[in-house]
C-alpha cells in the first residue's frame, strides 16, 4: 500500500492552505527523503502567497496546488541510490536554492547566478522555473519533502529544528557578510539592524569577530535589545535623528566603517541607503540584502574616487550554510536570541498572517508539520 503523508497546499491565490493526504515521494538516485520537524516562516511569504504573481510577474510561482514552506529542517529518512554521504538519521537543513547544476554558473559552484535560481516552496527568479517545480513539488510545510544532496546541511546535536528554521534569512545575512568580506577588527554598518536580517547580521558579526557594529533603525525598543547583546561591540542610532553616514565617521575618527549591509524594508526610500553609503571608508563596501525598491541616485564619481564596491547579494551557498551550522557547534554563533513561536501544521495560515505582531528579528515563526 501506498505511503501517505499530509501537505499544506495552495490551491489558489488569496485562498487559505488546506491540508491534503498526498503520497510520500520516493527520492530520485540523487536526492534525499527528510521527514520535516519544522519549517521557518520569513516575513515575507504572506506577500508571496497572497500578491507576488501581481507585484513581480517574473518570479513566479509553482502551479497550483503547490506546496509552499521555504526554511525546513528535519530527519533524512531515505536516500537516493547515488547519494555519498548523506544518511538516514542525519539531522539536517535543506537549503531550499535550487539550480540547473549544468550551466557555466552552477558548474562553478555559484548557484545563485544560475538562469533556473528557484527558491523551493517560495519563486523562481526564472520564466522557465516550472521545471524545477516539477522536480521538486514538497516545500517545508509537509510532512516529508525530497531534496538534492547537494542542498543538505548537517547539524549538531546542540542546533534546534526550530533554530534551523531560521538559516535561510540568517545565511542571507551571512552570505552579504562573506561578500562584505567581514572579519576581525571591522566596523561595519548594519542598515535596518531590527529586522530579521538586520539582527541576523549582527550576531553574524559577533561571531565572525567584528570589532564593532553600528546598527540602525526605526524602533527604540527594539534597538536597545540589538545594543543588549554586546553593548560593548554595538553602538545604535534612530533612522532620521541624523546622517547615518556623518555618524558612521564620527565614530571611527573620521576614516568610515569597512562596510555597510544594508537590510532596510521595502518601505526605506533610496535615500537613507544613500546615507549610510557615504558612510563606509574609501574602498568601503556597500552590500545590499534588503528591500529597498526604488532606483538609487548615485554620484559614481565618489564611487571611482574613493573605490567604493556596490554589490547586491541574495541567499547563500549551502556551503555558506553549513559553516553557520559549524559555528553553532562550537558555539561561536549564539542562537539563544531567537524567541519560538511555534505552530502545528494545522495552523499554518494562521501563523503566516500572524507575522506582523513579531518583536522584530527576535521572533522566530515555526510550523511543526
Ligand atoms: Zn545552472
Amino acid at each position: 500500500m501506498e505511503r501517505t503523508m499530509v501537505a499544506a497546499r495552495l490551491h489558489a491565490l488569496g485562498t487559505p492552505m488546506t491540508l491534503d493526504t498526498i503520497p510520500i515521494p520516493k527520492p530520485r538516485p540523487t536526492d534525499v527523503l527528510v521527514r520535516v520537524k519544522a519549517c521557518g516562516i520569513v516575513p515575507n511569504m504572506a506577500n508571496v502567497i497572497n500578491n507576488w504573481p501581481t507585484w513581480f510577474p517574473h518570479q513566479p510561482l509553482a502551479k497550483f496546488p503547490a506546496i509552499f514552506g521555504l526554511d525546513p529542517a528535519g530527519v533524512v529518512e531515505e536516500v537516493g541510490e547515488a547519494v555519498i554521504s548523506v544518511k538516514p538519521g542525519d539531522r539536517v537543513y535543506v537549503s531550499p536554492l535550487r539550480s540547473c547544476g549544468s550551466c557555466k554558473a552552477c558548474r562553478g559552484g555559484r548557484r545563485s547566478e544560475c538562469r533556473y535560481y528557484t527558491l523551493n516552496g517560495y519563486f523562481s527568479t526564472s520564466r522557465d522555473g516550472q521545471r524545477i517545480f516539477d522536480l521538486y513539488p514538497y516545500g517545508g510545510f509537509s510532512e516529508y519533502m525530497t531534496a538534492p544532496e547537494y542542498a543538505i546541511v548537517n547539524l549538531s546535536d546542540n542546533i534546534t529544528f526550530e533554530q534551523a528554521g531560521r538559516f535561510g534569512y540568517m545565511g542571507t545575512s551571512y552570505g552579504a557578510l562573506k561578500h562584505a568580506g567581514a572579519g576581525p577588527g571591522q566596523v561595519a554598518i548594519i542598515d535596518g539592524v531590527t529586522g530579521t536580517l538586520g539582527v541576523a547580521a549582527t550576531v553574524l558579526c559577533l561571531a565572525m569577530g567584528v570589532s564593532r557594529i553600528l546598527g540602525t533603525g526605526r524602533d527604540e525598543r527594539l534597538l536597545e535589545r540589538v545594543k543588549a547583546l554586546a553593548p560593548n561591540r554595538i553602538e545604535v542610532m534612530r533612522l532620521g535623528e541624523e546622517s547615518v553616514g556623518e555618524w558612521a565617521k564620527s565614530l571611527t575618527g573620521g576614516e568610515g566603517a569597512d562596510f555597510v549591509v544594508s537590510a532596510l524594508g521595502a518601505k526605506a526610500p533610496a535615500a537613507t541607503m544613500l546615507d549610510s553609503m557615504k558612510g563606509v571608508r574609501r574602498g568601503g563596501k556597500v552590500v545590499n540584502v534588503g528591500g529597498v525598491a526604488e532606483d538609487l541616485p548615485i554620484d559614481v564619481k565618489w564611487l571611482m574616487d574613493e573605490q567604493i564596491h556596490l554589490i547586491g547579494s541574495n541567499w547563500f551557498t549551502t556551503e555558506q550554510g553549513q559553516e553557520m551550522a559549524d559555528m553553532v557547534k562550537t558555539g561561536t554563533l549564539d542562537l539563544s536570541y531567537l524567541e519560538h513561536r511555534t505552530f502545528p501544521l494545522s495552523r499554518v495560515n494562521e501563523a503566516i498572517s500572524g507575522l506582523k505582531d513579531r518583536d522584530g528579528g527576535f521572533s522566530n515563526y515555526v510550523v511543526i508539520p
